[in-house]
């Protein structure tokens, strides 16, 4: 899905069914999103009096888990889907299944019973499936949101928020990015000199809900 100021991409697995690893999206997320980047073209860019480059255009990337298949990390604005989970101790049978699936060894076993590292836990919830128990519980679909990233001459990774967004939020989030670009957008700006002036790290304050 692209319009004139806007590259939409998203993975297989925003589909449902598209994917063994998609997590399931918040109802009508994908269409919310799409209609977001259809919007048309911000007088600010319009008044360029040509077609935007492919860098000039504001890049959004949806993916379904945390694998990041269409490159959220490196895109405008990349969205990561993720789940809390926990682990219900009491409930545990000390399997080692969970721990086993983790990609990302944030499950260990002590004393034969699960217990989870958040800080290393990316939200995939390949533990859920796995656990015979029904011991591990996980919260509603939400997002990651990185913002910034970029390929080219100067390629740098998207800033996360360090925290995880409802779908509302993450609507809110790209709204407000695509309200930025299109009043601050010049030619050969790309969306990361606008977030990051002069290179300067740290979030605008206007990123936050
Ligand atoms: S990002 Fe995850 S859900 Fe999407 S295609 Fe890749 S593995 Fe599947
Ligand atoms: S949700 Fe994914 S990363 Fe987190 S503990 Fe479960 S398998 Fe590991
Ligand atoms: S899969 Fe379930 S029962 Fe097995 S160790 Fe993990 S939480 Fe415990």
């Amino acid at each position: 899905m692209s319009s004139d100021a806007c590259i939409l991409e998203t993975c297989r697995g925003v589909k449902p069914g598209g994917c063994r690893f998609g997590l399931p999206l918040p109802g009508g997320f994908a269409g919310e999103l799409e209609a977001l980047a259809g919007t048309a073209l911000p007088v600010a860019l319009a008044e360029l009096g040509r077609p935007l480059r492919h860098h000039e255009r504001l890049r959004l990337s949806l993916c379904a888990c945390p694998n990041g298949c269409v490159r959220p990390h490196v895109a405008d604005v990349g969205l990561l889907a993720a789940r809390d989970v926990a682990i219900d101790a009491a409930a545990c049978a000390g399997c080692g299944a969970c721990r086993d699936v983790c990609p990302d060894g944030a499950i260990a076993l002590d004393d034969g019973v699960a217990a989870l590292d958040d800080s290393r836990c990316l939200g995939c919830g390949q533990c859920l499936a796995v656990c015979p128990a029904g011991a591990i519980a996980a919260g509603p679909t939400r997002f990651r949101a990185l913002i910034g990233g970029r390929l080219g001459r100067r390629p740098r990774l998207g800033q996360e928020l360090g925290r995880r967004l409802d779908g509302q939020a993450a609507l809110g989030l790209v709204a407000r990015c695509l309200a930025a670009h299109g009043a601050q957008a010049r030619p050969s700006r790309r969306f990361g000199d606008i977030i990051f002036p002069a290179g300067q790290p740290g979030l605008p304050a206007w990123i936050w809900p």
